[in-house]
């Protein structure tokens, strides 16, 4: 075991100097080989938080160590890799007690099992990577066995995939943290029964499943429990990442050592997340970068921008951890995109223009770099959005420059 966390460690060195997570996947990856059950060990008197869901597991790792603030030490993985080797690779690579680590959704179960966390958060369910993940229901069912016996479950009280299997915790915090898609809890996740939604209350006609009365809700901006308010002021956009920070901070409060002020102000000066909503001054334009790898994530992003005229580079690949099928462009309305200049790129890019194409959504497709895209755009603002891979080399690109 001691050989193995060397070898480790070695690794995640060698990866810091690199400046990318891939030399504590390596060393995960040694040590797991060496040592199969090195997480369980690594983790033993450790107080250990998990965050997963389909989107928003990094954002919100980040704005929870945020919080923490600077004095606390925390050990976590910031570059996003999240399945056995990481987490593996971040517990060797440091002796800090705390730890908070984002989790894949498939390896949340094995996870639990192996690190015996005090707390799991969960931000949502929805279809994602298709070729990989099971449906949303054999997740969920999955999560539900997986986290019987966790002291406490924070979880997003809007998703009805998410409450059923944060209920085989032992006890919960709900934050109605909500969601704009529901196309994947229209059937009761308990009973396959309806899930039938009015405003923001949701509830099986079959069973007792239903939406649980939220601990924590927002108003706006402005984040409450039965006696804290606190005004959100984020500099990441969107809805959604005021939902990401109102989990963070729920957690943070619950761990009892940071005020909720301090939570929120902290988390207020979270500027990007391993790039995500990066402003970046590059050819002369100031671009912002966001991911949107499924659905859910592509119609919360469109809410956003709903009021913005910019012009957008939209890249969509199909490879790795993007899921080969990207068939789920299918799911979105882009109809919210016409009128706007648009340029398309990546390996599918001639799927994306067939798609914006049944939306009425004029686009223009140019092959090769973001820097060949700009190259047709006028000086100023234009906003990236990418998948997975896309969304890296859009980052790895505009920081080369
Ligand atoms: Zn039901």
């Amino acid at each position: 075991m001691a050989a193995a966390r060397c070898a480790a460690r070695a690794a995640g060195a060698l990866s810091r100097r690199l400046r990318d997570g891939s030399g504590l996947v390596i060393g995960g990856r040694v040590l797991l080989a060496v040592e199969p059950r090195a997480v369980s060990e690594l983790s033993r008197d450790r107080s250990i938080t998990l965050v997963s869901g389909t989107n928003g597991k990094s954002t919100t790792t980040a704005l929870i160590v945020a919080a923490l603030g600077h004095e606390a030490q925390v050990a976590t993985n910031r570059d996003g890799a999240n399945t056995a080797v990481a987490l593996a690779g971040v517990l060797a690579s440091t002796d800090v007690r705390r730890v908070v680590l984002e989790v894949d959704e498939d390896w949340l179960p094995w996870a639990v099992r192996e690190t015996r966390p005090e707390v799991v958060v969960l931000t949502n369910l929805s279809r994602d990577q298709l070729t990989r993940h099971h449906e949303v229901g054999a997740v969920a069912a999955a999560w539900r066995s997986g986290l019987a016996g966790v002291p406490l479950v924070i979880a997003n009280a809007d998703d009805p995939a998410v409450v059923w299997a944060a209920l085989a915790g032992r006890r919960q915090t709900w934050v109605a943290a909500g969601g704009h898609w529901t196309a994947d809890s229209l059937v009761c996740p308990a009973c396959a029964g309806r899930c039938i939604r009015s405003g923001p209350d949701w509830a099986c006609r079959s069973c007792d499943l239903r939406r649980p009365s939220p601990d924590w809700w927002l108003d706006g901006r402005v984040l409450r429990n039965a006696t804290i308010e606190v005004a959100l002021v984020l500099d990441l956009p969107g809805r959604f990442n005021v939902a990401n920070a109102a989990l963070a901070i729920a957690t943070v409060h619950h761990a009892g050592r940071v005020s909720v002020q301090d939570a929120a102000d902290r988390v207020g000066d979270v500027h990007s997340v391993a790039g995500r909503f990066e402003r970046i001054r590059f050819h002369g334009h100031d671009l912002r970068i966001m991911l949107a790898k499924n659905p859910a994530g592509w119609i919360e992003l469109l809410d956003l921008m709903a009021g913005d005229r910019y012009p957008l580079v939209l890249v969509l690949n199909a490879e790795g951890v993007d899921g080969r099928d990207p068939s789920w462009i299918y799911d979105v309305s882009f109809a919210p995109l016409r009128g706007r200049t648009l340029i398309v790129q990546g390996r599918r890019a001639t799927d994306l223009l067939v798609r914006l194409e049944h939306d009425e959504v004029a686009a223009t497709h140019v092959p090769g770099s973001l820097a060949a895209a700009l190259w047709k755009l006028p000086a100023g603002r234009v906003d990236v959005v990418g998948n997975y891979t896309a969304f890296r080399n859009t980052v790895r690109e505009v920081r080369r420059a």
